[in-house]
């Protein structure tokens, strides 16, 4: 018989149901499928940190800043992404679509990136300074309806939210996905371009922040995070850093 569960009962049920999912799905290695943690500390040494790049031309740039003569209007300032997507990253990120355990693999990974910089924070530190920048929030890229993790997450959330804990900044979601396109997986640069057009819009009744980290998983052509920024942008978002978990190499 089914009771509606209320306040303390509620938590204490939400406990025991993660409880025993913890007991009855351990965690494994995404690499090599050793028992305890998601990215182990074996694995995480073939984890292979990106360059990072101009998100205007894709060529290098030390801090991720865009370069000065790729001014273009509507593109993003800079650009951060952690992991070069192959191997474990490449694994893990796919994983966590289907895996009860999304945020904790996402997190584990994202983690790993902050551990190895250590305090040596140059090489992030335009992106940190635009960061915490009084007026700076986090937001992702939307999804068009939840899709089908297993606990119904959409992993750029996901990984927004773990970076705003990290750095206390705010998440907000300003971002909505107005049309279902079909899947970037195996279209060409061009078509991916076309592909996203018109498909996100500023959701109404936001206000505006003057500065966004734009989240996302992976950054494959840029079309994705181009195209939110272009829509933020014309919403009155003065300056946008993307920020991906991971870049095709
Ligand atoms: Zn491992
Ligand atoms: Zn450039």
């Amino acid at each position: 018989m089914f009771m509606k569960l209320e306040g303390g009962h509620k938590l204490f049920f939400e406990k025991t149901k993660d409880f025993l999912l913890d007991l009855f799905f351990p965690k494994f290695c995404v690499g090599c499928g050793c028992e305890g943690e998601f990215v182990c500390s074996d694995c995480s040494l073939f984890l292979s940190e990106a360059s990072f790049i101009c998100p205007s031309c894709e060529k290098s740039s030390y801090l991720g800043e865009r370069h000065l003569k790729c001014r273009k209007r509507g593109f993003p300032e800079g650009l951060v992404n952690l992991w070069d997507y192959e191997g474990v990253a490449r694994k893990g990120i796919h994983q966590a679509k289907y895996d009860y355990y999304i945020a904790e693999i996402l997190n584990d990974l994202m983690d790993r990136f902050f551990v190895r910089l250590g305090d040596n924070k140059s090489r992030i530190s335009s992106f940190l300074n635009f960061l915490y920048q009084e007026d700076t929030v986090i937001t992702f890229v939307s999804a068009y309806k939840v899709r089908a993790s297993v606990k119904g997450f959409n992993q750029s959330e996901v990984i927004a939210r773990n970076l705003g804990e990290k750095t206390k900044k705010e998440v907000v979601d300003l971002l909505k996905k107005t049309k279902k396109n079909v899947s970037q997986t195996n279209l060409n640069r061009e078509e991916r371009k076309e592909n996203v057009k018109g498909v996100f819009k500023v959701k109404e009744g936001v206000d505006t922040p003057s500065r966004v980290v734009l989240v996302d998983d992976v950054w494959t052509s840029g079309a994705t995070m181009r195209e939110c920024c272009r829509v933020l942008k014309k919403s009155g978002v003065k300056e946008v850093w993307g920020f991906t978990l991971a870049r095709k190499v």
